[in-house]
């Protein structure tokens, strides 16, 4: 065997197959909930991500629903390069979870079949490399196994009547989690039985106690848990945002100014938005000045010149551009350095037109270009109560401040 061969073998050792195909929309939003975004991306994109950082080297099988190829395509497009390395082309579903899972079993018995299969719930994006650490260990030494839950309350169970009829102890009771981690051959087997006898459970612990196979129970964790409610959803949120926060502690600010003059013309921009004016701005490019001193702002905060300097007006290609062009440059920017813009706030200054009618355009059309909430963007403006060149209306002023965050150094 040479070694190209041998990587694959190890490539193929292991194989995550994630369940997506439920129409589950408990949480609200009519959106199946594997699809409905958490912060900038979908629940089943963090998922993926999450798995694919807990064992780089696993590949990655996704049931899908036939209806949602595309929101399943759009999942991919925020995810890491290298994970998009690990993704196999997805399998449909079926009828039920368990038909859902055989499918993927199936899909990946006819492909190169792995050693261990982690089978993991779309809606559980807070795995770690530590519970996926265990799993596989779990399933290397048992065949079968899940992440078991120590639980804090008693457990009762109950008639129709809903009167006790037993408490277990709960010293032997565990809530079961994912990802469940078979031997492929193990899991395969069980699930064909079960189809076979038409019987139905509701995870696949369950499939292989049926087929006859004992299942060991490793440590879970209550940090991974499935988001199915919308307090699940806030809770996700929140640690989502503390995550970014806590990769992101670099805060810096910057500012911004710019100044164009007024002349003959109908319109002025401001903020990419196109406002009716008995002058227009004067500028080599569309003169939009509050932009200008947002971008002079952002470009401030990662210390990387001014607008001039990326776009200079000596050059012919940026004659008459919008400058959306500017202000997209420096998101970039950003960006590529591994850091998010934080805030803008800015003050337009100018005696007319007046800007307050316009502001929430203006807020709305800056929030969408540089991918904000709308409640992470600031306009203001003042006039100079007559004095100075704006007080004399020959043009517009506006400054800028942006707060942005990068990783540590
Ligand atoms: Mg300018």
């Amino acid at each position: 065997m040479n070694d190209n061969a041998l990587m694959l073998r190890a490539e193929n050792r292991i194989t995550y197959l994630v369940v997506a195909a439920g129409r589950g929309s408990r949480a609200g939003e009519g959106l199946p909930k594997q699809y409905r975004s958490l912060g900038s991306r979908a629940v089943l994109s963090h998922t993926l991500s999450a798995l694919h950082a807990s064992a780089p080297e696993a590949a990655i099988q996704v049931v899908i629903h036939p209806d949602d190829k595309d929101l399943y395509n759009d999942c991919l497009t925020n995810l890491e390069p290298q994970a998009l390395l690990r993704m196999q082309a997805p399998v449909f579903g079926g009828a039920t979870r368990q038909e859902s899972v055989r499918l993927g079993l199936e899909a990946l018995a006819k492909l190169t079949p792995p050693e261990i299969v982690l089978i993991h719930d779309a809606a559980r994006p807070f795995v770690d490399s530590d519970i996926v650490e265990r799993a596989i260990k779990a399933a290397q030494t048992y065949g079968a196994s899940a992440p078991g839950v120590v639980l804090t309350d008693t457990v009762k169970q109950v008639n129709s009547e809903l009167m006790v009829v037993a408490t277990p102890e709960r010293q032997f009771l565990r809530a079961v989690q994912t990802p469940q981690a078979f031997q492929f051959p193990v899991i395969l087997d069980a699930h064909r039985k079960a189809a076979d006898n038409h019987r139905e459970y509701t995870d696949d612990a369950m499939i292989a106690e049926f087929a006859g196979h004992g299942v060991h129970l490793f440590l879970g964790d209550i940090k991974n848990f499935k988001l199915t409610t919308p307090e699940d959803f806030e809770r996700a949120m929140e640690i989502i945002n503390r995550q970014t926060y806590a990769d992101l502690p670099d805060i810096r600010t910057g500012q911004g100014y710019d100044v164009h003059a007024f002349e003959p013309g109908d319109r002025v921009w401001l903020g990419g938005v196109e406002i009716p004016h008995s002058f227009k701005l004067a500028g080599h490019s569309d003169a939009d000045v509050l932009m200008h001193a947002i971008t002079d702002a952002i470009l401030g905060a990662i210390a990387e010149g001014d607008i001039g300097a990326h776009f200079p007006p000596s050059d012919a290609r940026w004659k008459g551009a919008e400058s959306k062009i500017f202000l997209s440059h420096a998101c970039q920017r950003v960006r590529e350095r591994g850091g998010i813009i934080a805030h803008i706030d800015a003050t337009i200054i100018c005696e007319a037109p007046k800007i307050g009618p316009h502001r929430d355009r203006i807020r709305h059309t800056l929030a969408a270009l540089m991918a904000l909430d709308v409640d992470r963007v600031a306009i203001k403006a003042t006039t100079t109560e007559g004095l100075g060149f704006t007080g004399r209306k020959e043009g517009i002023a506006a400054l800028a401040m942006a707060t942005i965050r990068l990783p540590s150094q």
